[in-house]
């Protein structure tokens, strides 16, 4: 039996959004992103769900890649970060996975494997974010020796660091310092994350990335899911399991950290930090029941949270009420925490009940 605290994940919504990115992006193909159990979402199903949408899929890792195709998922798959063993390479290989290739390490084991004539190696070209990539010299230099000597087809990747900032200068820059490789009419590239696809279409090339927006949530602080025609993929609700009347002056929760201004209905909400709920969620974070705002009060429990139904009719136990999701947005709720809508969805823990319809 369950215990009702659901993550719904609404399959249309994440084909809508698919096709907003479509719109966007018409001449690209798409890497549909899920890595971190597809932002919480859980990965196979998404995939699953996107399986004919996508052009293929991205995951960081090797073992988010196996998890895809032990369900069964057939389509290209690449990984962003690329293989960590030499034995990960190599099974990674014969398993037709396309990677990054980010430092000479990964290039090094590339070299130890027979047969790489038509493998597609990604060179990860460090445009400025200097996260992972090589320099575009190195990368010149390692793409015509991988051609040559080993026959494979090279793709060029870079990412932003500034794209949720359009007019950040530091994206020119980029788009600069990639433009050797994207002139290469012989290779594919990859450029735009969620962001980039909105806002900087110079930089869509040949196969772009989405993740966020996949999910219905925005990439840009100053400009809403629903603005870009995005719908929330999945909605977070949990029961209300007890209903107390606080009197004036008493307090509720650990550290009695909340005092009731007045006599108070409060509601205890079966999830807590142990379901990914975040622990500083702090007085006032919004939640949502039967179409009004009722504001945490009290620390966040690992199972538990409490809010305040004070002027809110009609609330009975068992009643759902909503964390985030499609009255709510995540990144509304984010930012009342001081966070980001991706870390919000990511960091749901496998407590958490996924339904999808
Ligand atoms: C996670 C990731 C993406 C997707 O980013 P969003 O902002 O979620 O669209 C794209 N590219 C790389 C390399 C990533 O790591």
């Amino acid at each position: 039996m369950s215990r009702g605290t659901l993550a719904t994940v609404d399959i249309k919504a994440l084909k809508h959004n698919l096709n907003t990115i479509r719109q966007h992006a018409p001449n690209s193909k798409i890497w549909a992103v899920v890595k971190a159990n597809g932002y919480g979402h859980g990965a196979v199903s998404v995939a699953q769900v996107l399986t004919s949408l996508a052009d293929g899929f991205a995951v960081s890792t090797f073992v988010e890649a196996l998890e895809l195709q032990q369900a069964g998922i057939d389509r290209p798959i690449l990984l962003l970060e690329g293989c960590v063993t030499l034995d990960q390479t190599r099974e990674a290989i014969s398993r037709n996975m396309e990677m990054v290739i980010h430092n000479e390490i990964q290039l090094d084991w590339l070299k130890h494997i027979d047969n790489l004539s038509s493998q597609k190696i990604w060179l990860k070209i460090d445009t400025g974010m200097h996260r992972l990539g090589l320099s575009p010299e190195t990368g010149r230099l390692w793409a015509a020796k991988l051609m040559r000597e080993h026959g494979c087809k090279v793709a060029y990747i870079t990412h932003f660091a500034c794209a949720d900032t359009p007019e950040h200068p530091f994206n020119q820059h980029q788009l600069d310092s990639f433009t050797p490789f994207t002139i290469q009419t012989d290779c594919e590239f990859s450029m735009a994350n969620s962001a980039a696809i909105f806002s900087l279409p110079q930089s869509l090339g040949d196969w772009v990335r989405p993740g966020i927006a996949l999910y219905g949530a925005s990439p840009f602080s100053d400009k809403s899911a629903q603005q870009l025609n995005l719908i929330p993929a999945m909605t977070l609700t949990a029961p209300v399991i007890a209903i107390h009347q606080i009197p004036k002056g008493q307090h509720v929760g650990y550290g009695a950290n909340w005092c009731a201004e007045r006599n108070s209905t409060i509601a205890t909400l079966a999830i807590g930090y142990g379901d990914g709920y975040p622990r500083h969620a702090g007085n006032g974070t919004p939640t949502w029941i039967n179409g009004h705002i009722a504001p945490v009060v009290g620390r966040v429990s690992m199972d538990m949270l409490t809010i305040d139904i004070t002027n809110i009719a009609g609330i009975d136990i068992g009643d759902d009420v909503e964390l985030w999701g499609k009255n709510l947005s995540v990144d509304h709720v984010a930012t009342h925490v001081s966070t980001i809508g991706y870390e919000l969805l990511t960091r749901l823990s496998a407590r958490i009940e996924r339904v999808y319809n």
